[in-house]
């Protein structure tokens, strides 16, 4: 199947809003949630998704507002942590996450998983862990009709923020949990390296419930914080969208740039237009 071409219909370009700052207190330019939706409804976005964060209590409200300016919710930013010493003790937290997905009219709710268990070594014992989580929540969202996707996050967020580094490992879980509802996220960012991933991916069958975007700058300095935009890096974007696709995913392309030195001091007016342009010759 051939690639979607995207050099001149942005409809599947969705803004995550954490490419504004928006996903951490006291960064990037502050727009408030309507501009935000304005600015990305003026560029010719298919959809936003948003963090907990900025949700609050006007889910319902943030929700119709995004499809009243022609474009849907892509998703939501995230549960807590499902494992590792930070994890909440219960899954009320979560629970209350994937409710306001549902609120939001999200159809995807973001899994990071967190790390380590406490008391265990390596990941094996954490990745049985979080299966089990993953399915009492992944039961609890259904009737809600929200998805959850698992995203493996690159090796070096070991220890404290994820015991899930491929997305081999990741639909693994989903077989293990053999919930419809359960899938996985694939961000550029995590897995760029990944020799494997192309391989992985043959064997998702309907499993892709979102493709993040960004680059992997060849000088990183931060390893949160400083995502490169598509095009600046040494991701071979085409390549992953190409697996992905052949995966079946035909879904939202989601841009999703933590950058505290770089994009996040820029106007926000700006680093959208960036985004598009370089969705629409990189991507
Ligand atoms: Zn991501």
């Amino acid at each position: 199947m051939a690639l979607r071409d995207f050099s001149h219909d942005v409809s599947a370009l969705a803004l995550n809003t954490a490419t504004l700052g928006h996903n951490i207190e006291d960064h990037g330019a502050g727009w408030p949630v309507e501009k935000v939706i304005d600015a990305c409804a003026a560029r010719g976005l298919g959809g936003i998704t948003f963090w907990r964060r900025e949700i609050g209590t006007r889910a319902v409200e943030i929700g119709d507002r995004v499809r009243g300016a022609g474009m849907e919710v892509v998703g939501l930013c995230r549960t807590p942590y499902l494992t590792g010493a930070e994890a909440p003790a219960t899954l009320d937290e979560a629970r209350a996450s994937v409710e306001m997905a549902a609120a939001l009219g999200a159809p995807v709710l973001t899994i990071v998983t967190g790390g380590t268990e406490p008391g265990t070594k390596g990941v094996a014992e954490s990745q049985k862990r979080l299966a089990e989580r993953a399915a009492t929540l992944a039961e609890f969202a259904a009737p809600l009709g929200v998805k959850l996707a698992l995203e493996p996050l690159n090796p070096m967020f070991g220890g404290n923020r994820t015991c899930l580094f491929t997305v081999s490992d990741a639909l693994a879980i989903c077989e293990t949990v053999g919930a419809d509802n359960l899938g996985v996220a694939v961000d550029v960012y995590h897995v760029w390296w990944d020799t494997g991933l192309a391989t992985a991916l043959d064997t998702a069958g309907g499993r892709i419930f979102g493709y993040h975007l960004c680059d992997w700058l060849e000088n990183t300095t931060h390893m949160l914080l400083d995502r490169g935009m598509m095009g600046d890096g040494v991701a071979d974007l085409k390549a992953i969208r190409a697996a992905v696709e052949g995966a079946g995913y035909q879904g939202a392309c989601e841009v999703e740039v933590f950058s505290a030195r770089d994009w996040w001091q820029r106007d926000p007016g700006e680093v959208l237009d960036v985004m598009v342009e370089r969705f629409r010759t990189c991507c």
